[in-house]
């Protein structure tokens, strides 16, 4: 959707917010990241263009992963991002981060360049914080922060970015949160449909009760209509009943010729 390099960083970005205690689809999800050895494992699970650093790690790196995580997870919920808190602590995640252009596309002839954001260190902490800045800067500049999003399933709370050109991405990928949420819809129109349906049943019968005149008042409205449609029907009655009579009297004449003729 954006540049390789925004891309790959969001991903990465939900990967590491997705790593927390939380409920991936229906599912229990323990923190993933609790020591030095499970934070290697998450960093060696990204795409390694990021070039997140995997070596060197200590204490401090799992600490201050986390503590990035749960700033990720502020700002994230705080989605569609229009002022305020959430901007502050994107710009904590920049302190100390500079720029330096770097070309997009190394095949491409054409050379773009891109302004890629140059970390206070070389430490983890430090490297992924700058690149998730960048990244939400990113959004936020473009107007693109609605794509930070939350899961809509049901009993999940799985971050999500949607990538997608016409922004229709809604679940996350841990089980099965967009058919869940298809079942439970289809259920819930057809108990709509039905109840509807037995709601206009009884409005029905209860109306029919409520609104059936007795004989005579029929009688009465027919002979002295006083509503509108009751007007134009005793015209329409008298209309047809002229009718009838000339039709009466042209048969009638008809058959005096015939038998007229037959004399
Ligand atoms: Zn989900």
């Amino acid at each position: 959707m954006f540049h390789a390099e925004i891309n790959r960083t969001l991903t990465a970005a939900v990967n590491l917010m997705n790593t927390a205690e939380g409920l991936h689809s229906a599912k229990p999800s323990p923190d993933e990241i609790t020591s030095i050895e499970s934070l290697r494992k998450f960093v060696a699970a990204q795409d390694p263009e990021l070039k997140w650093p995997s070596s060197g790690l200590g204490r401090s790196q799992v600490d201050g992963i986390i503590e990035l995580r749960d700033t990720l997870r502020e700002i994230w919920s705080a989605a569609p991002i229009a002022g305020g808190r959430p901007v502050e602590q994107i710009n904590e995640l920049l302190d100390g981060v500079s720029t330096k252009l770097v070309r997009t596309d190394e095949t491409s002839t054409t050379p773009e360049y891109r302004a890629a954001p140059i970390p206070v260190s070389g430490q983890l902490v430090d490297v992924v914080t700058a690149a998730v800045g960048d990244a939400l800067k990113f959004l936020l500049v473009n107007d693109e922060t609605s794509r930070m999003r939350t899961c809509r399933g049901d009993d999940c709370d799985a971050a999500i970015i949607d990538l997608t050109r016409n922004r229709s991405k809604l679940f996350c990928d841990f089980g099965n949160c967009a058919n869940r949420a298809h079942v439970r819809a289809y259920r819930a129109r057809q108990a709509a449909l039905r109840e509807a349906g037995k709601q206009a049943l009884k409005e029905s019968e209860t109306g029919d009760k409520l609104a059936k005149p007795s004989a005579a008042e029929k009688a009465a409205e027919l002979d002295e209509p006083t509503s509108e449609s009751g007007v134009a029907a005793k015209q329409f009655r008298s209309a047809m009943r002229d009718e009838l009579m000339d039709q009466r009297d042209t048969k009638g004449g008809k058959k005096k010729k015939k038998k007229k003729n037959k004399k």
